[in-house]
């Protein structure tokens, strides 16, 4: 007697999994897919334990024959459709559909086990063959019978052959997971041919299910529920396999540049509706829900739609209404929210070959084009610009070889003292010559090292580099009373800051008062306490401070006095106003309260004679700049001073 209860308990298994998938958001590619093997699993059980229920429970002389073969047929149709659309969901969680579209044998392929399984049921009508009741109205299997398990074990191999070529795009545990529905299989199939009284081939399909269910399709991991679009781990993801799979895509990114202040403003959830709003407008823009492209909040106020389809007219009347929409006004609430925001449009292989070198553009590409509501195709732009991009992308690799290959070198430009009418000091400048890109603005690699922490490194460098040149001017007797150093942000918050300087002074026997060092304003107002303790502890070993450009952050006086700065050096943005009648005012009155509290003052990007005489005028003790000479090469600086000696 056959035994029934495997399948009902499919059934209620698989009914308590639909009320789950259902709530689960159905945006994720691959969810498609997987809802339509879950209906065809779900109603060949059905049929299944129907079939088996007739045959069992109704009295042999009620039975109607031909609803027990339409059954029966039911469940043979339908059951055989399973590894069918298993296979095309294999498909989708690889991301090779595009393969499948380009490939029509593959097509034809997968569907040929399916039609020769039709053809056999089909014979049945006339033949018996593969199965029929006898006068009993018993279930009894005919000879082609194993014709059904010859095609339906093709798509075993099938189905094992693509996931093993494709295997790099899945992780191990989904590879696993997907791979176990053949097993699973495979033994429902063996413990029905010994004990054909345990029904257990769709409770094995039910669990393989369940398994796949919650380890490869898990949409709320993919998902950004609070803007309503898959998040960052699914671009990544899904940009990986398209890498590995060398598939060309087409993104466009939106960067809301003014983010930050919108969520300070708006509040979290506001913000969250404001950028939900959002995406459903850019969807809207690609024909809605329905649309074949993928849309992305890869978080910061940065959205990615990405499409298959890369000619290059696809994306311009959209990117033109994101436009639109990211330079005007937003209504919230009482609010008129105004966005700032920009758009670029690029493709994949053709202008990243790789995908970390796609991944490091996502976070600079709006620092090179900020403009508001600008469009940017990167196939567009002229080859200078283009590799002004792939040098900004490319950054910290090229950072880090320079630091591996010693590229640095130090550039030094002259100082003159107003009262003593000579150059008695010098800023160390530090340079990066790359053999594709030339020299590199320090402020860009600078930034970039910072954020890598290699600015420590670089650091280091210019200190041995700074001090080895002061020993030399001593030794030389070149006179040059002290070089500024430049500290980066990071190095102002080492703890062992001034065993470094100590460290530098004393291997190059130099005195501590042949370096000043110079911290940013910037660097002065973060970490306050650690900057504070080692600017104390350094000026204790005579070391000086000079405060770099003053005049680009927000002053803080008291902050100013409270450190032991000795030079404050007015920017050349600042310095550049002078000629301006309020401007030269503010800057009046900021010299001579700055030099009122004990400061001097040094003047930067001072280029003409006019600048120079305002400046000296105004009292100012150092002047710097192209006027007297740009930053040179240490020996090309040596050669200066002697030559104004
Ligand atoms: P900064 O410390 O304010 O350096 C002054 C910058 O102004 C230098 O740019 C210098 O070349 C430039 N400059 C000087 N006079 C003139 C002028 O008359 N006209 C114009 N247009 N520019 C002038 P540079 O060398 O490109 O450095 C930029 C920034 O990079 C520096 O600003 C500093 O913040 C950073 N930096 C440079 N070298 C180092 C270093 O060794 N370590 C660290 N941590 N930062 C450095
Ligand atoms: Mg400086
Ligand atoms: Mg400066």
């Amino acid at each position: 007697m056959k035994i029934l209860y495997f399948d009902l308990c499919a059934i209620l298994i698989l009914f308590i999994l639909g009320i789950s998938m259902f709530r689960k958001n159905l945006g994720v590619k691959t969810n498609k897919k997987i809802f339509l093997l879950y209906l065809i699993l779900f109603i060949t059980t059905l049929f299944d334990f129907a079939a088996e229920a007739y045959d069992l429970w109704v009295p042999e002389d009620k039975i109607s024959p031909p609803l027990l073969y339409i059954l029966f047929y039911g469940y043979f149709l339908t059951r055989n459709l399973i590894p069918l659309v298993y296979q095309h969901y294999i498909c989708a969680v690889t991301d090779t559909d595009h393969i499948l579209k380009k490939k029509k044998w593959l097509r034809v392929l997968f569907v040929l086990p399916y039609v020769g399984i039709c053809f056999l049921l089909i014979i049945n009508l006339f033949s018996n063959k593969v199965f029929y009741f006898d006068e009993n109205m018993v279930y009894t299997r005919g000879p082609l019978f194993l014709g059904l398990y010859v095609f339906a074990s093709m798509y075993l191999y099938m189905g094992l052959i693509y996931l093993f070529v494709y295997r790099k795009v899945l992780t191990t545990e989904k590879l696993l997971a997907l791979m176990s529905m053949y097993p699973w299989n495979l033994a429902a199939i063996l413990i029905q041919a010994f004990a054909p009284e345990y029904m257990v081939e769709m409770f094995m399909n039910t669990i393989s299910f369940v398994l796949i269910v919650n380890i490869v399709q898990r949409p709320e991991e993919q998902m950004n529920p609070t803007v309503g679009i898959q998040n960052h781990i699914a671009y990544m993801s899904d940009m990986k396999k398209a890498f590995l799979l060398n598939k060309p895509v087409q993104i466009l990114l939106v960067k809301i540049l003014n983010h930050q202040a919108l969520l300070t403003i708006l509040g979290y959830d506001t913000f969250n509706s404001l950028l939900k709003e959002l995406a459903g407008k850019i969807q809207l823009c690609f024909g809605g829900k329905g649309s074949p492209c993928g849309f992305y909040y890869l978080e910061n106020g940065l959205l990615a739609v990405t499409s298959e389809n890369v000619s290059s007219s696809f994306f311009k009347i959209p990117a033109q209404k994101i436009s639109e929409m990211i330079t005007d006004s937003i209504q919230m609430g009482k609010l008129d929210v105004e966005l700032n925001g920009c758009i670029c449009v690029f493709n994949c292989p053709q202008d990243f070959d790789e995908y970390d070198k796609m991944l490091s553009f996502l976070n600079t590409f709006y620092t090179y084009f900020p403009a508001k509501g600008s469009v940017t195709y990167l196939e567009e732009l002229q080859e200078k610009q283009k590799s002004e991009l792939r040098m900004r992308n490319e950054i910290n690799g090229i950072v880090s070889k320079a630091i591996a290959e010693n590229r640095f070198e130090m550039y030094y430009q002259p100082i003159y003292s107003v009262r003593e009418k000579r150059f008695l000091s010098a800023e160390a400048l530090i340079r990066l010559y790359d053999e594709n890109y030339g020299f590199i603005s320090p402020e860009l690699f600078i930034k970039a090292a910072e954020k890598t922490g290699t600015i420590l490194q670089i650091g280091e460098f210019v200190l041995d580099s700074v001090c080895r040149f002061a020993a030399e001017c001593s030794r030389t007797g070149l006179p040059i009373d002290y070089i500024e150093l430049n500290l980066s942000m990071k190095q102002c918050m080492q703890n062992d800051l001034t065993e470094k300087v100590l460290y530098y002074i004393e291997k190059y026997n130099i005195k501590p008062e042949q370096l000043n060092l110079e911290v940013t304003e910037t660097a002065a107002n973060t970490a306050q306490d650690i900057v504070a303790a080692n600017m104390c502890e350094l000026s204790k070993h005579n070391i000086t401070f000079s405060l770099d450009d003053y005049g680009t952050g927000y002053s803080n006086f008291s902050r100013i006095t409270e450190l032991p700065f000795h030079i404050v050096k007015i920017d050349k943005s600042m310095a550049d106003k002078v000629f301006d009648k309020t401007m030269k005012t503010i800057l009046k009155y900021n010299i001579q309260l700055l030099k009122e509290i004990g400061m001097e003052i040094l003047v930067e990007g001072v280029e003409t004679e006019d600048m120079f005489k305002q400046f000296k005028e105004m009292g100012c003790d150092y002047i710097q700049g192209y006027y007297f000479s740009r930053p040179l090469p240490k020996n090309e600086f040596v050669e200066f001073i002697k030559s104004r000696q």
